[in-house]
């Protein structure tokens, strides 16, 4: 039986986290979760599950909660997250919080000995150089739950890593790959929240609309695989079919296909090398025509995606500056506050005028930038 405290249960992730927990109980036991405002999905979980530790954003709803379930450690807040992470008798951290309020649980679990199944990119986005330190240290595996560093990682078992030549990242393009630069002056977060293949989460929704996602995602491979930036190649792939590919030194490409659901991506970070069933999901059709098309990316139609990869070439604090004032134009757009030209410049802007050039990377460090972006993108707004 593999322990499993959850992050970020009522999302998109979470809750197909908990679809996998639960149709496989011979293997797996939730013992811990997070939720942020959704008391009701907090409810349904600790009636479904016999769970040991439960965490609420807000102090009144954790009251609530401690009056209905004794039995349960109920905590709230940041704190409650590291108190979560913190927490003794589990095996796997599955981080599935959006943005920057996925960094210090992960730090927590990684000092507290956890396994951590990592789908909060922005963990290794903000502070992929730390991480990747810390978890060297501890002895501690950081296993993909994105659909594309799922890939690459089923892609890489069994064979030499120093022998992978480049990593390709595969892009369904997000709502708006059909539309031209100058197409983009009047679209909305409506327009950017229908996204062609997927169902997820509203920030990464954006994410995708704007490229930002996949940039932070050659961000997140190169961090959690060890391979340059330069050898990461992003395509475009509207059919989202192919989850990503690796080159091999011999000219080999493997890649790892599979329907668009992401419990096939949560699962395997949880029982490989072992493969189960994962219930009711479509397997690919290949009793019909099927178009695997690729295309190189436009980079001067996708400017956030190549802002994105100079920022990772720069290093530094500059992806962390990069992430925090993206957090605020994603919302100030998903707000109608701002429009789609002035979120891009907005985050150019806020990276351009990083004060943190030559700042040493620590987690007081990536606190104090991604304060300071949030400010700053801020008063951009106003
Ligand atoms: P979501 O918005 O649906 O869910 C986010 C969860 O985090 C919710 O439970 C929310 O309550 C919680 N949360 C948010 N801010 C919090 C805070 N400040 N304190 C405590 N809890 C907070 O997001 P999602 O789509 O499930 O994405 C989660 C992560 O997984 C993101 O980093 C995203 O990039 C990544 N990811 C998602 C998908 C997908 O299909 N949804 C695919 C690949 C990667
Ligand atoms: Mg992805």
């Amino acid at each position: 039986m593999k322990k499993i405290m959850l992050l970020g249960a009522s999302g998109s992730i979470g809750q197909q986290s908990i679809d996998v927990i639960f149709h496989h109980s011979d293997q797996f036991e939730l013992v811990g979760f997070s939720v942020g405002y959704q008391i009701d999905k907090a409810i349904d979980i600790l009636s479904r599950f016999d769970i040991k530790i439960a965490c609420v954003i807000k102090k009144e709803d954790a009251q609530v909660l401690a009056l209905k379930f004794p039995q349960v450690k109920i905590v709230y807040g940041d704190q409650g997250l590291i108190q979560c992470a913190s927490y003794q008798d589990y095996d796997t951290l599955v981080n599935a919080l959006v943005g920057f309020s996925g960094l210090h649980p992960t730090v927590y679990a990684i000092k507290n000995h956890k396994e951590i199944a990592l789908a909060n990119k922005e963990t290794l986005v903000v502070g992929g150089e730390y991480i990747s330190f810390l978890a060297k240290e501890n002895n501690v595996s950081i296993v993909p739950i994105d659909s594309e560093h799922s890939a690459i990682f089923q892609c890489l078992l069994g064979y030499n890593k120093k022998q992978v030549k480049r990593l390709y990242i595969t892009a369904s393009g997000g709502a708006f790959r059909n539309l031209k630069y100058e197409q983009l002056a009047n679209v909305t977060a409506s327009q950017a929240l229908q996204h062609p293949n997927w169902k997820m989460g509203d920030k990464i929704t954006i994410d995708s609309a704007t490229m930002v996602n996949k940039g932070f995602e050659i961000m997140e491979a190169s961090w959690l695989f060890g391979i340059d930036i330069d050898n990461i190649t992003p395509l475009l792939h509207p059919a989202s079919i192919v989850h990503s590919m690796v080159e091999y030194e011999d000219g080999a490409v493997l890649a790892q296909l599979g329907s668009v659901d992401m419990r096939l991506a949560i699962q395997f970070a949880l029982t490989y090398p072992n493969r189960y069933p994962v219930i009711n999901s479509d397997s690919l059709d290949f009793s019909k025509a099927m178009d695997i098309h690729f295309e190189p990316m436009d980079y001067n139609r996708f400017k956030l995606l190549s802002l994105c990869i100079d920022m990772a070439k720069k290093k530094g604090l500059y992806p962390c500056v990069l992430n925090g004032a993206n957090e605020v134009a994603n919302l100030a757009f998903r707000e109608n506050k701002i429009s789609y030209y002035q979120l891009e410049n907005i985050i150019i802007e806020t990276c351009n005028n990083n004060p943190f050039i030559n700042e040493k990377v620590n987690l007081q460090s990536i606190d104090k930038a991604d304060k300071w972006a949030r400010e700053y993108a801020t008063s951009l707004i106003k």
